[in-house]
């Protein structure tokens, strides 16, 4: 990394060996406890972290799986999604949403996501065909989605409704946790997710006993609790050496989420005067909704000033970044995906992120606003 003169400090925008330094003797006891045991492959630490993930989200059940993009594929198939069918998802999202839809089969087809940057209802509603028979809104950033508009939606068209949360663990809509709204929803517990583990992870989540039998058989070569293989399935386990890491880190989960709900207030308090930016909503903002920050997006008013911005905050040692490398997924050339939306595509020329973490003290999130104050010419 390149010393500036002008860096008052560093303030990376993840840092990776932060997982392992903020709980360093509880994990390494897990670790050893684990592995002395040769206890790896779907052992009890799964079925334990399950049931905890299950109560903490007030859902009948959840599995672990290899990682969320799995997860999504496998509720996509359990719920009886495939070939010759539509599935509409936000392009203002990871591209596994979407790989997930076209490897069950499926059309994937992209949307508008609204000023709030989630899945515009509109759009959403002028996408349905004849053959759309589901949608799969992306609970964006730690945010919720206006659950009842799409609920409403998907009873009028009678579509299916699965959720890619992989964002949004322990968000809520209306005091109900996001993830749980439609058949089955997908989590990530990848290293910088809200509860990251040390590896790859994710979980599926719903409250149907059919999708819950079908994903139970096929994240693990179809077989039967007694071996047997009665259908075709494939090999996306959770390692029992993550899940018991991330019962652990679950068990910790609410101070994260009131720590990043306190740097959302900071922020709030030290940007909202600050004209050239937009910045999401507030905590508590909106009383309906619960935001628990996997990232903190923000929008530039004139997109050529992003560079600019961008490049002033790393020259004083802030990392930022764009979500997907800064282009919606319809706008990958390599995906085939033939769609013009102005609104996302504007959205996408004009947001990033500003460092969101629990490894970030006061005096972090306070150097990175007097940072853009200076930028923008505003008092400090
Ligand atoms: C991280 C992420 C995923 C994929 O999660 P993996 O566990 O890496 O497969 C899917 N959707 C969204 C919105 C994500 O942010």
């Amino acid at each position: 990394m390149t010393i500036l003169n002008n860096k008052e400090k560093t303030v990376p925008f993840f840092d990776y060996k932060f997982i392992l330094g903020q709980y360093k003797e509880e994990i390494t006891k897990i670790i050893l406890d684990i592995s002395s045991r040769g206890a790896f492959i779907m052992q009890d630490e799964v079925k334990k972290f399950e049931k905890n993930l299950s109560s903490f989200l007030g859902v009948q059940h959840s599995l672990g799986v290899g990682n969320c993009t799995d997860g999504l594929l496998l509720a996509i198939k359990a719920a009886g999604i495939g070939p010759g069918d539509e599935v509409i998802f936000s392009s203002h999202t990871f591209v596994a949403t979407a790989s997930a839809i076209y490897h069950s089969g499926a059309k994937p087809v992209p949307v508008e996501c609204g000023s709030d940057h989630l899945i515009d209802v509109k759009s959403m509603e002028a996408a349905i065909t004849s053959k759309t028979k589901a949608i799969i809104p992306t609970q964006l950033n730690g945010q919720v989605c206006d659950m009842e508009d799409i609920i409403k939606l998907c009873n009028k068209y009678g579509l299916i409704l699965i959720e890619d949360a992989a964002q949004s663990l322990g968000a809520k809509y209306k005091d109900k946790s996001a993830g749980t709204f439609g058949v089955a929803s997908a989590y990530s517990f990848y290293p910088a997710k809200v509860v990251g583990c040390f590896g790859d992870g994710g979980a599926v989540v719903t409250n149907d006993d059919d999708i819950y039998n079908k994903v139970f058989l096929t994240r693990d070569h179809g077989r039967a609790k007694i071996g047997e293989v009665v259908t075709w399935g494939m090999n996306s386990r959770l390692d029992n050496l993550q899940a018991a890491i991330l019962d652990f880190k679950l068990s910790k989960y609410n101070l994260d989420i009131d720590r990043r709900r306190e740097i959302a207030s900071i922020y709030e308090g030290g940007l909202k005067d600050v004209k050239e930016l937009i910045l999401p909503p507030a905590p508590n903002a909106n009383p309906d909704k619960f935001e628990i920050y996997q990232n903190y997006e923000v929008e530039v008013v004139v997109a050529s000033d992003r560079d600019g911005i961008r490049t002033y905050l790393s020259s004083n040692g802030i990392g930022t970044i764009m979500q997907w490398g800064g282009k919606a997924v319809h706008e990958f050339e390599g995906l085939g995906l033939n769609y013009s939306l102005p609104f996302t595509e504007d959205l996408m020329r004009r947001c990033f992120l500003l460092p969101m973490n629990t490894s970030l003290s006061n005096d972090d999130i306070n150097y990175i606003i007097n940072t853009i104050r200076k930028y923008y010419n505003y008092g400090i």
